[in-house]
């Protein structure tokens, strides 16, 4: 791999949990900023293994077929791996090391009154939970500070956890000195898109997603299954695309198209069964490019794997740095 240039506006961090295929919510949330913005910035694309454990520690076995599939998903959405560095979090140890040390300078009620915390376990049905999922946001922030991170770009979901990183860098910074960089977080231009139930966020785990994998064919029998404007029986209806989330899409994927659907739908003058059409040709449009690409990968699975390696060795060069100025900082740099 290519040296990566480091004359850049600053520095990049974000990533996903391996627990499935990445989705449409992923791409407009988060992947399209990396994608645009790995030019600009040295990028830094953390698969984050030990966070997946949080929920799903019950299947560890799941995690090596799931970090390739992630891995694919970045390379097919356009991330270049001679830009951007994509590493594996369980292989970069010191981030754990820096996780616990951040662990002391953190109170369990700031984490339990976390609201993302609070809504995904609400979500899940914990009565109880996990050191390790309460604690989870510690981790990220242990992500986001090892490599300095200036800008993390997410879904709208994080944002409390970007606000608790920067409150742990500047206390951190306060108590030993000048050494981690505070993050900004940058929210993608849909912040959170709808799921094709119309009811919660497209979410790998609601089985509410057109995954940035699916076949032509598969978008368009998931998009055939979108709920839409209830009220609507005949196509002739007048509809209320504000509700609708096939509106919500095409507002996402499709700018140009917004007014002229947003009228002939108020007026029932297009059908859901059309705009549904409209919506699902312009979606394999978007994923075709990524279609050939994931091919190109898929054919070669160990150029997959060596990409996977050289981002970790990058990753671990630069945490090594960062922890060596951690300790000196915290003075456990005994002999
Ligand atoms: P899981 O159900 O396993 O939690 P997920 O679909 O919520 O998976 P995450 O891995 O938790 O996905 O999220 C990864 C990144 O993608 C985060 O920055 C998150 O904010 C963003 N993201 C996920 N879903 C959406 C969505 N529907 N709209 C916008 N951004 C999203
Ligand atoms: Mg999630």
């Amino acid at each position: 791999m290519a040296e990566i240039q480091t004359k850049k506006k600053g520095r990049i961090l974000t990533g996903d949990r391996p627990t499935g295929k990445l989705h449409l919510g992923h791409y407009v949330g988060s992947l399209i900023n990396r994608v645009r913005l790995q030019d600009e910035y040295d990028t830094f694309l953390i698969i984050a293994d030990v966070q997946a454990l949080t929920t799903n520690f019950e299947e560890p076995e799941k995690l090596a077929r799931d970090v390739r599939e992630v891995a694919l998903d970045y390379l097919a959405a356009g991330i270049d791996p001679e830009k951007s560095t994509i590493f594996v979090q369980s292989l970069v140890p010191e981030i754990a090391e820096l996780t616990i040390f951040y662990s002391m300078i953190i109170t369990v009620n700031t984490l339990r009154h976390n609201p993302t915390i609070k809504s995904e376990a609400a979500q899940r049905g914990y009565t109880d939970m996990t050191y390790g999922f309460l604690g989870y946001p510690v981790s990220q922030a242990a992500d986001i500070t090892f490599c300095k991170a200036n800008l993390v770009p997410v879904g709208e979901d994080q944002l409390p956890h970007i606000e608790l990183t920067r409150k742990l860098v500047r206390r951190f910074n306060s108590l030993y000195g000048p050494v981690l960089v505070e993050p900004e977080a940058l929210v993608g231009e849909v912040p959170r898109l709808v799921g094709l139930d119309g009811a919660a966020k497209m979410s790998k785990s609601l089985d509410n997603a057109i995954n940035l994998s699916d076949p032509p064919e598969e978008v368009e029998r998931r998009v055939k299954n979108a709920v839409t404007d209830p009220a609507r029986i005949r196509a002739t209806d007048p509809g209320h695309p504000d509700i609708c989330t096939v509106f919500a899409y095409h507002t996402a994927f499709n700018k140009p198209v917004i007014p002229e659907i947003e009228e002939s739908c108020k007026k029932g003058a297009i059908g859901c069964v059309a705009c549904k059409k409209r919506l699902t040709a312009t979606l394999n449009e978007l994923l075709e490019p990524m279609r050939e690409r994931r091919a190109r990968y898929e054919a070669n699975p160990k150029l997959v794997d060596e990409i996977l390696l050289a981002g970790t060795a990058r990753a671990r060069a630069v945490a090594k740095e960062t922890m060596a100025q951690v300790r000196e900082a915290m003075k456990i740099n005994y002999f």
